[in-house]
């Protein structure tokens, strides 16, 4: 029998109201790793009455904003404390390269403590008025109760980016992961538990996105929508908050380009095309997964990325010599099959892997992927494949490829290869991304705010910024 893994609700775990569990499966052996409780509204409701009932009450409303900031240090230790196991976790749960997880777990403490120093530092201001009579001040407080709700891709990174302002801004929270990462998210809401946050600050759900997500998303009682996940579901999200007026931010899809220009040192950028595109299995929000190189460097290009492609070591995610682990589920290995098969038929040719590689796994394996012959018209260049898929195209001036990256719904991220300065920041000005990197792809920080622009998102995530959208600001007058 696998083991069971229960909702995490007012500080203990909790079994499902109606009895229903789901199956977890390990994507790189196939193996069913636990069963997780099937979360349904009346599981929500409960979790949203416990996160309520710590919002109002002494024991979190009364701590000073600098005790907040000491709980989530406590927090942060014990994530360093856990990094193996919970990399570990995370790695049976999706598929993503332990040895790349035990690099994230590394980093993921640092989110903590960056939010635990902000927790003190979230000001109101005193604003000159019209009449010296009357005291005008602002006042940060916090929102209520906040709904996160995760993907499966990243799933410990993106939900410890809701969790941390969210928390040091005074929140209490639900969260619901996605059903194929259900594990890691309960184990963190055990260790803020552990910490010392007291019962109902943290809860979890596990379930499906349209039970538990939906009855999460539809509550009167959420003060705020926080969401990373795919731009069909943030649309639905968006609408469902705009009716009831209440705030979301939704980090969203991409169809990020990486651009190598001819005066661009090639070896490092085709490295930099790589890890674009084919690290966690292209499973990355900013994957540039649309490359466009100089015509003058194109073939060079193509060349070296389709050899380096070629001596990518696939297969189980758990060693340390892997480079590319399974896609995280079937759905996602059917769907990566048939974008490559459409591509093929839109007139695509397929320069490297388009197939299942063989492995000593039975898992979702997908070679590492590269289309050329393609244009921003066919569909594997505009829609997200979210797999290891890169297309390369060739281009003439910078005037045709800001408008060829330009040309997307996306706007999430987007990469440059230059040795020129100011092309690099002609660059930066003018494409339409929240991130730009420039001669580096995937650089990340706690402390650097981001935002998808265009259809790949709403509001701001990490820095100083994330904590303003956790606090609504009131305005008071006194007429002294
Ligand atoms: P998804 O939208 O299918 O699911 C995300 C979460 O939403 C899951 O927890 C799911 O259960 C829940 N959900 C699904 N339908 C729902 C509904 N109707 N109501 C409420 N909740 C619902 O996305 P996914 O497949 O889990 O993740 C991949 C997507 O996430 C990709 O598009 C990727 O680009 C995006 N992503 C974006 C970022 C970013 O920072 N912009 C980061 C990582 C992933």
């Amino acid at each position: 029998m696998p083991t069971r893994l229960e909702h995490f609700i007012g500080g203990r775990p909790m079994p499902p109201t109606e009895g229903q569990y789901f199956e977890s499966t390990n994507p790189a052996t196939l193996e069913v790793l636990y069963e997780a409780a099937r979360g349904t509204q009346a599981d929500v409701e409960l979790a949203i009455e416990a996160a309520s009932k710590a919002f109002d009450g002494p024991d979190w409303s009364n701590l000073t904003p600098t005790r907040r900031g000491h709980l989530l240090r406590r927090l942060a230790d014990l994530v360093g404390e856990h990094g193996d196991e919970l990399a570990r976790l995370e790695t049976e749960d999706n598929g993503k390269l332990l040895r790349e997880m035990k690099g994230q777990l590394r980093t993921l403490p640092e989110y903590l403590y960056y939010y635990a120093g902000l927790a003190d530092k979230v000001e109101g201001s005193q604003i000159p008025g019209m009449d010296p009579a009357i005291l005008n001040y602002t006042v940060r407080e916090p929102l209520g109760v906040v709904g996160a709700i995760t993907p499966w891709n990243s799933p410990l990174t993106l939900t410890v980016s809701k969790l941390a302002p969210a928390l040091a801004a005074g929140n209490t929270l639900v969260i619901k992961p996605s059903e194929y990462t259900s594990r890691t998210i309960v184990r963190l809401a055990e260790l803020a538990s552990e910490a010392g946050f007291p019962d109902g600050v943290v809860n979890v759900v596990t379930g499906f996105g349209r039970e538990a997500g939906a009855a999460l998303v539809e509550d009167r009682r959420i003060a705020k929508i926080s969401f990373t996940g795919s731009t069909a579901t943030g649309r639905a999200i968006a609408s469902s908050a705009a009716a009831r007026f209440i705030g979301c931010t939704l980090e969203l899809g991409g169809k990020s380009p990486n651009i190598v220009f001819e005066d661009a040192d090639v070896a490092s950028a085709s490295l930099g095309v790589v890890a674009g595109i084919f690290a966690a299995a292209g499973q990355t929000c900013i994957a540039g997964s649309r490359v466009f190189a100089h015509r003058s460097v194109y073939d060079e290009l193509v060349e070296r990325v389709a050899e380096r492609a070629q001596r990518i070591v696939i297969g189980d995610p758990l060693e340390d010599t892997t480079e590319l682990g399974p896609l995280a589920f079937g759905d996602q290995l059917n769907k990566v099959e048939s974008y490559v098969r459409l591509g093929v038929d839109e007139g695509a040719t397929v320069s490297y892997g388009g197939q299942r590689p063989e492995t000593d796994l039975p898992g979702y394996f997908y070679s590492p992927t590269v289309l050329t012959d393609v244009d921003n018209h066919m569909r594997v260049v505009r829609e997200e494949i979210f797999g290891p898929v890169a297309a390369i195209m060739p281009f003439d001036t910078e005037e045709e490829v800001l408008r060829l990256a330009n040309d997307t719904e996306y706007g999430l991220a987007a990469g440059v290869w230059t040795k020129s300065l100011a092309r690099a920041h002609r660059m930066a000005r003018h494409l339409e991304a929240g991130t730009v990197w420039v001669n580096t792809y995937r650089a990340m920080s706690p402390m650097s705010p981001r935002q998808g622009f265009k259809s790949s998102g709403v509001g701001i995530e990490h820095g100083l910024e994330s904590m303003h959208e956790y606090t609504r600001l009131k305005s008071v007058w006194i007429n002294t």
